[in-house]
C-alpha cells in the first residue's frame, strides 16, 4: 500500500498546465499529487480568452511544433474531461478571421490566399471589413470557464490528489542509496511530502520556484492582460473570432463576445483600468460596429506566464536533482496544456518524446542571459 505522504510526482500549480500534466502522469501509471497555493483554475487559466490559436503567425517558429501536436490532441482532450467530469467542454467557434495591416503583413501568410472585403461580409456579416487584408483561419475557441468547473473535477475523478489552499515552499533532493535515483522531500504551508520528481507549474509565480538557475528567476515574469465581456446587441450574430493587431474578439456562442486584452509588465497586479478597456473596446468597435451597443457583463485582468522568447520553459532544473519546471506558456498555454503534459510525462517518466524538447529547455534562458 503506498504510503499517504509518498508520491511519484508532486505537482506545484493547479491551473490547466498543472492539472493536464497531472492527468498524463496518472493515465500512465503514475501516482499523483497536486498543490495548489489558492484555489485550482482560478487565474491566468480563468482569465484566459479560450483562442487555440496555433496557426497564429506572430507565433515564434520554434513553437510551431508543439502548438500544433496540442491542437491535434485538443478534440480528444476535452472528451476525456467532459467524460470523466459530466461537465461539458464543448469547442464554441470553428474558425478564426485574421485581419493583417496591407503594410504590415506578417511573412507567414505571404502565401495566404486573402478574403476579399465582400467574402468577410459574407462570412461574418457583424464585421467591417476596413482598412485590414483578411484570411479565415480552421482555428477553434472554448470558453475557458467550462474547463475552470470540469478539469478539477476530472482530475479528482481519476483519484489524483489534489490540495488546495495549499503552497510550495521549498524542495531538498536526496540521491536514494538503493536506487541511485534523487529522490525529494517536499516542504508546503499544510504537510511534509516525498516524491520520486518535483515539477513547477507555477505560471506566473514560477520564478519563486526556480532559483536554482539565476537567469530564470528573473526571466519568468507576470504579463497582465485586461478583458471585457459583453452582451451583443440581439440583432447581431458573430460566430468567428475576429482578431486584428491590438485587439480580439471571441464569441462564446451564446450572445456574449469576450474583448482582450492588454499586455503589461506590471508585477503582481491585477486590477483593471477604465482607459485600457475603453481603448479595447473601441478597438474591437472598429471592427465589429454592434459593439457600441452592446451591454457589460464582465471585466477582469489575469497574469500570463512570460518567458522572454514567448517560448515556454519545461524540463529539468539543472542542479536540482529531481525537480522540473513546466511554465513560461505565455499567451498560449490553454492551446499547449495537452502536448505540454505529454511530454513533460514522457520526460518524467523516461519514456521517448513525441517532440524534441531542447527548444523550450530551461538551460536555454540561462545561457541566452549569460551571452
Ligand atoms: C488575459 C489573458 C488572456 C489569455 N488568452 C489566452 C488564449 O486565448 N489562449 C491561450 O491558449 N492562452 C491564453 N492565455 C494564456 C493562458 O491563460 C496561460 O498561458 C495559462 O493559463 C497558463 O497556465 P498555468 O497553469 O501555467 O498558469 P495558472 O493558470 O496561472 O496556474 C498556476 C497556478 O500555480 C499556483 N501557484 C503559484 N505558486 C504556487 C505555490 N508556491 N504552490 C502551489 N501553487 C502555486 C497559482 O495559484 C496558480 O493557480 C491568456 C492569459 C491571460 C491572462
Amino acid at each position: 500500500m503506498q504510503n499517504k505522504n509518498h508520491f511519484d510526482v508532486c505537482i506545484a500549480g493547479a491551473g490547466i498546465i498543472g492539472l493536464t500534466l497531472a492527468m498524463e502522469l496518472k493515465s500512465r501509471g503514475a501516482s499523483v499529487l497536486v498543490l495548489e497555493q489558492g484555489r485550482a483554475m482560478r487565474e491566468a487559466s480563468w482569465a484566459a480568452g479560450g483562442m487555440l490559436a496555433a496557426l497564429d503567425p506572430a507565433n515564434p517558429p520554434s513553437l510551431q511544433p508543439l502548438a500544433h501536436l496540442s491542437l491535434k490532441l485538443y478534440p480528444e482532450f476535452l472528451n476525456r474531461i467532459s467524460e470523466l467530469s459530466g461537465h461539458p467542454v464543448r469547442i464554441r467557434t470553428a474558425t478564426t478571421l485574421l485581419a493583417s495591416l496591407a503594410d504590415n503583413v506578417p511573412a507567414a501568410l505571404s502565401s495566404a490566399s486573402f478574403l476579399s472585403a465582400g467574402a468577410v461580409c459574407q462570412l461574418a456579416p457583424a464585421v467591417d471589413p476596413g482598412p485590414f487584408r483578411w484570411v479565415l483561419l480552421d482555428e477553434p475557441s472554448l470558453d475557458p470557464r467550462d474547463l475552470c468547473h470540469a478539469l478539477p473535477v476530472a482530475v479528482r475523478a481519476m483519484g489524483i490528489e489534489m490540495r488546495e489552499e495549499t503552497a510550495w515552499l521549498s524542495t531538498q533532493s536526496q540521491q536514494n542509496r538503493v536506487t541511485g535515483k534523487p529522490s525529494v522531500h517536499i516542504e508546503t504551508t499544510a504537510d511534509t511530502f516525498h516524491a520520486r520528481a518535483m515539477v513547477h507549474c507555477t505560471g506566473a509565480w514560477a520564478s519563486s520556484g526556480t532559483t536554482t538557475i539565476p537567469a530564470l528567476a528573473d526571466a519568468l515574469r507576470p504579463r497582465k492582460g485586461q478583458m471585457l465581456c459583453l452582451r451583443l446587441p440581439a440583432d447581431t450574430d458573430l460566430r468567428c473570432v475576429v482578431h486584428a493587431p491590438g485587439v480580439y474578439i471571441v464569441p462564446r456562442g451564446d450572445g456574449r463576445v469576450v474583448i482582450g486584452s492588454t499586455i503589461e509588465d506590471c508585477g503582481f497586479d491585477k486590477s483593471v483600468s477604465e482607459s485600457a478597456l475603453t481603448d479595447l473596446l473601441a478597438r474591437a468597435a472598429r471592427l465589429v460596429p454592434a459593439l457600441t451597443r452592446a451591454t457589460e457583463v464582465e471585466r477582469w485582468a489575469g497574469l500570463r506566464p512570460g518567458s522572454p522568447d514567448a517560448l515556454p520553459v519545461m524540463g529539468a532544473i539543472d542542479g536540482a536533482p529531481g525537480s522540473y519546471i513546466n511554465a513560461g506558456h505565455f499567451r498560449m498555454g490553454l492551446l499547449l496544456a495537452p502536448a505540454s503534459a505529454r511530454l513533460m510525462a514522457q520526460l518524467l517518466l523516461g519514456q521517448p518524446p513525441d517532440l524534441d524538447l531542447a527548444p523550450y529547455a530551461p538551460l536555454r534562458i540561462a545561457a541566452s542571459s549569460a551571452a
